[in-house]
Formats: C-alpha cells, sequence, structure tokens
C-alpha cells in the first residue's frame, strides 16, 4: 500500500509547527547571539517559554521512543516535522532534538549505566545541559585508524592524553563523549572504547573555538568547534559506554539517526531557499518582463523542484524502512545513499538561489551563502560524501552473484535461445520457428 499523505491530526500539528517557527523562532536569530547559555537569563527568557510551548503541543523530544519518555513518533513523522525545524537554526534545540544530543542521548540510552541515564541523559532530555561529542582528531577524521588520542587504565580511571578536532559544542557542555585509542595492539576496528567525560574534568584545555566561513573569529560566540586538548584527564572506568574496544558499535547507535535528522532538516532549508528563489523569480524585471519570464531562470526552479522532491522522496522512503525494520543495519546502504544526496541537493538549490538574487544573494542580508556553507557541513559531519558512496556501492555490490561465464545471461543471442526454449511449442504451433 502506497500513500503519501498525513493523517489529519498530525498535519494540524505540523501546521501549528510551521507558523511557530516561522513567526516566534526565526526572528531569535538576528537578536539572540548564543542560544546555548543555559545560565543566561536573557536567554532563557527567550528561549524556556518558547520549549513549554512546544511541550504543550506535545512535539517536544518527540524522536524519543516510548521508554525514553517520548511518543515513538517514528522517523516519517519526525521527518516531516524537521523539515519545518530545517528553516531555523534555534528550532531542533527549541523542540529537544538538536544534534549532538539526540545522537549523544541515544548512546546513553543503549549504554549507560542507571547512573548515567540519572546524571546525562534525564537533563539531556529536559533540555536542562547540552552535551559534545568528540571525535575527529587534528590529524585525520575520515578514518578512525588515524586517531591517536589515547586512554590508559591507571587504578580505577581512564587517563586520556591527546587531541580532538571541531568538537562541537564543547563550550556549553555539560559532558563529552569521546571515543579515544585504549587498545592500539588489537584488531583495527576494536581499539577504540567510548568514554563519558564530564566537562568539569580537570586537564581539559579547549586550545580555540574554530568558527566556519569567515564567521565566528576565535573570540566570537558562533565560534562553536572547539579544538581540544585532553591533559591526562582522568575519568572513572565506570565511565565507559559499551564494552572496552567496542566503540565502533556504540559509533552506529547514533551516527544512523544523526544522519538522517541532518538530511531531514536539509530538506526544510532547501525548500526555504527555493521558496525564496521563486519569489524573487516573480517579484525582480529586468527588460520590463519579471524573471521568471526568462527561461534560464525557469530552468534553475524546475531543477530544484525536482531535485528536491526526489531527495525528499528518497528520504521518506528510508525514514519508512527504519520504521519498518528497526534496525540501522538494515538500511545503511539507503542512509549512505540520504547522506550523499543531501549536500548536492542544498548545495546546488541555495546556489541557484543566491544566482536569482544577484548582489542581493551573496550580501549577508540573504542566507544563502550561509546555506552554501551549511551544505558543506552536513556534507563532512558524519563522515565525507565520498565514504558513504563508497559504503552504498559495496552494499549494493555485495548483493550481486558474479557471472561465471564470458557472455552474460542478458546477452540477447542467450536470451533468445532460452526464449525459443519456453515458448517453442507456441511458437511451432503458429509457424513462427
Ligand atoms: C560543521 C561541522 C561540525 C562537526 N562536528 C563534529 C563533532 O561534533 N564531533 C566530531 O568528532 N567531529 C565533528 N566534525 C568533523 C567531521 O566528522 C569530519 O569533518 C569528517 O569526519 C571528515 O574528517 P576531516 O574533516 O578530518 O576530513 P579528512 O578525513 O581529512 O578528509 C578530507 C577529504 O578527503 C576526502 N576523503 C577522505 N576519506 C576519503 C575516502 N575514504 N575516499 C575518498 N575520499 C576521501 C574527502 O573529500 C574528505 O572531505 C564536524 C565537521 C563539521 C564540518
Amino acid at each position: 500500500m502506497w500513500d503519501f499523505e498525513t493523517d489529519a491530526e498530525y498535519q494540524a500539528k505540523l501546521d501549528w509547527a510551521d507558523t511557530f517557527v516561522r513567526e516566534e523562532i526565526e526572528p531569535l536569530r538576528l537578536i539572540l547571539d548564543n542560544p546555548f547559555d543555559v545560565n543566561d537569563p536573557y536567554r532563557n527568557a527567550l528561549i524556556k517559554p518558547l520549549q513549554a510551548k512546544v511541550r504543550e503541543q506535545g512535539l517536544w523530544a518527540t524522536h524519543l521512543p516510548p521508554e525514553l519518555g517520548g511518543l515513538g513518533h517514528g522517523q516519517v513523522k519526525l521527518a516531516l516535522l524537521n523539515e519545518i525545524l530545517g528553516r531555523a537554526a534555534n528550532a531542533p534545540m527549541i523542540f529537544g532534538c538538536m544534534a549532538p544530543d539526540t545522537g549523544n542521548a541515544e548512546i546513553i540510552a543503549h549504554y549507560g549505566t542507571d547512573e548515567h541515564k540519572r546524571k546525562y541523559l534525564q537533563p539531556l532530555l529536559d533540555g536542562e545541559i547540552f552535551s559534545c561529542f568528540s571525535m575527529t582528531e587534528p590529524q585525520g577524521g575520515s578514518d578512525p585508524l588515524e586517531f591517536t588520542c589515547k586512554a590508559t587504565l591507571d587504578g580505577d580511571a581512564w587517563v586520556i592524553e591527546g587531541e580532538k578536532w571541531f568538537s562541537s559544542m564543547a563550550k556549553h557542555a555539560a559532558f563529552f563523549i569521546a571515543m579515544v585509542v585504549t587498545d592500539p595492539d588489537d584488531k583495527p576496528y576494536r581499539r577504540h572504547t567510548m568514554l563519558i567525560v564530564p566537562s568539569d574534568t580537570p586537564g581539559i584545555e579547549i586550545i580555540r573555538n574554530v568558527g566556519i566561513g569567515g564567521w565566528g573569529e576565535r573570540t566570537d560566540p558562533k565560534a562553536e568547534h572547539a579544538h581540544i586538548r585532553y591533559n591526562k584527564v582522568r575519568v572513572p572506568v565506570a565511565n565507559m559506554l559499551g564494552t572496552r574496544g567496542g566503540a565502533f558499535v556504540v559509533a552506529q547507535t547514533r551516527l544512523g539517526g544523526g544522519r538522517i535528522h541532518h538530511a531531514m532538516r536539509t530538506v526544510g532549508m532547501a525548500q526555504n531557499a527555493l521558496d525564496m528563489m521563486m519569489q524573487r523569480a516573480v517579484s525582480r524585471k529586468t527588460r520590463g518582463r519579471p524573471l521568471s519570464d526568462m527561461q534560464m531562470v525557469q530552468e534553475m526552479v524546475a531543477d530544484s523542484w525536482l531535485e528536491l522532491e526526489q531527495f525528499r522522496l528518497l528520504l521518506m522512503r528510508t525514514a519508512w524502512r527504519i520504521d519498518k525494520f528497526n534496525d540501522y543495519n538494515k538500511v545503511r546502504a539507503d542512509i549512505s545513499a540520504v547522506k550523499v544526496g543531501m549536500t548536492g541537493v542544498l548545495k546546488r538549490i541555495a546556489d541557484r538561489a543566491l544566482q536569482v538574487h544577484g548582489s542581493f544573494g551573496v550580501s549577508d542580508e540573504a542566507p544563502f551563502v550561509h546555506m552554501i556553507l551549511n551544505a558543506y557541513h552536513v556534507g563532512l559531519a558524519d563522515g565525507p560524501t565520498e565514504l558513504h558512496k563508497s559504503t552504498l556501492a559495496r552494499l549494493l555490490l555485495r548483493q550481486v552473484t558474479p557471472c561465471e561465464t564470458t557472455f552474460p545471461d542478458y546477452t540477447r543471442s542467450i536470451r533468445l535461445e532460452k526464449a525459443h526454449e519456453k515458448y517453442g511449442a507456441v511458437m511451432r504451433e503458429h509457424g513462427r520457428q
């Protein structure tokens, strides 16, 4: 059964969310530099009432399964909501589903002790604290086998030494989940362990917070991505998540969801770019006619719509398959395909929207440069496009049996012979053979 409709009750919630994001959340970006400082009364006066409204609507942290206090809405409904949240940078935080907290919460829910859940998971789910995922290193992020940040056992503590790079949100986080080398001599994918590191642990040094794309100089509140040095940072052995050497298994718990959630919000951002492109096309005149009369502009609109709808369908199908199988392993190929697709879709649509807006488009009065950079962000975070293309291809090719004859069975003459074998009697009866 194929069905592309949203049930009326949930559609009403989505309509509420759409108005709420446009009217209440979008303006925040212009007047609130640091939305993550939970001790700032100005920030709290703006953010907390909005979070309360989201809770009243039953839309808070809807990604969570019922056993964690969520509604168990599943990925399809989340995708529809996330498209709306993708319009505004602060919306995921106000709806209790921002990265990297969602993925970190998933890890603790799966692998944490009762104490971890009380101390870290509950406040995270309640939106009282933020967290950080500290994995990538300065010398290489795509290949964890290049990692050198290590932890050694000393009595009942792990002692962490080394550097991490692009640990987003570190400066706001109450705790980090750090992936460190604990067993360098073991098999390649058994060398790393995940540890919870409370952010007030002595020895954590933020060398600098790095901004992206010319924004966010070192002192700018928008510089969010920390280069961190762990100087003999001691954490109790009890802070281990999963087994010793089991970090790759743990990482998969968060990455599947994280990737698809980014993609859902990317659809929202790309749709926003397309909406603006179309509005500009029908509003701006050149040679006495609107830009929308120009065929090359029409081509930009048509291509953008087509690419976005194709991508959206792939994404929704993937979300549906995650709900159906409830096992990220069974949808790895689909998730990699979505991960590959999202960068290009956003990059191309934001690029065309910028072009149609001319000088206004390139200026900082318009959001397109930021959107294009965001396309690079989603293309890199959680693994670069090339890696996911390669994963997708490998998973597809794994299902294919090699042909043992020189000429494959789709060779015309071989197929003809088989057709004769199958329908020979009828052919003879009608004088065709
Ligand atoms: C905005 C943003 C936020 C991030 N937040 C976090 C975070 O919170 N925590 C965290 O740990 N990390 C974070 N990252 C880091 C992210 O995970 C890495 O950027 C990513 O894994 C790639 O690693 P790298 O940047 O070191 O690139 P490299 O590993 O140096 O790769 C550079 C390029 O080489 C090519 N390449 C690499 N491997 C292959 C391959 N196998 N085949 C073909 N080509 C390849 C690709 O073109 C790739 O883009 C963030 C990144 C960004 C941009």
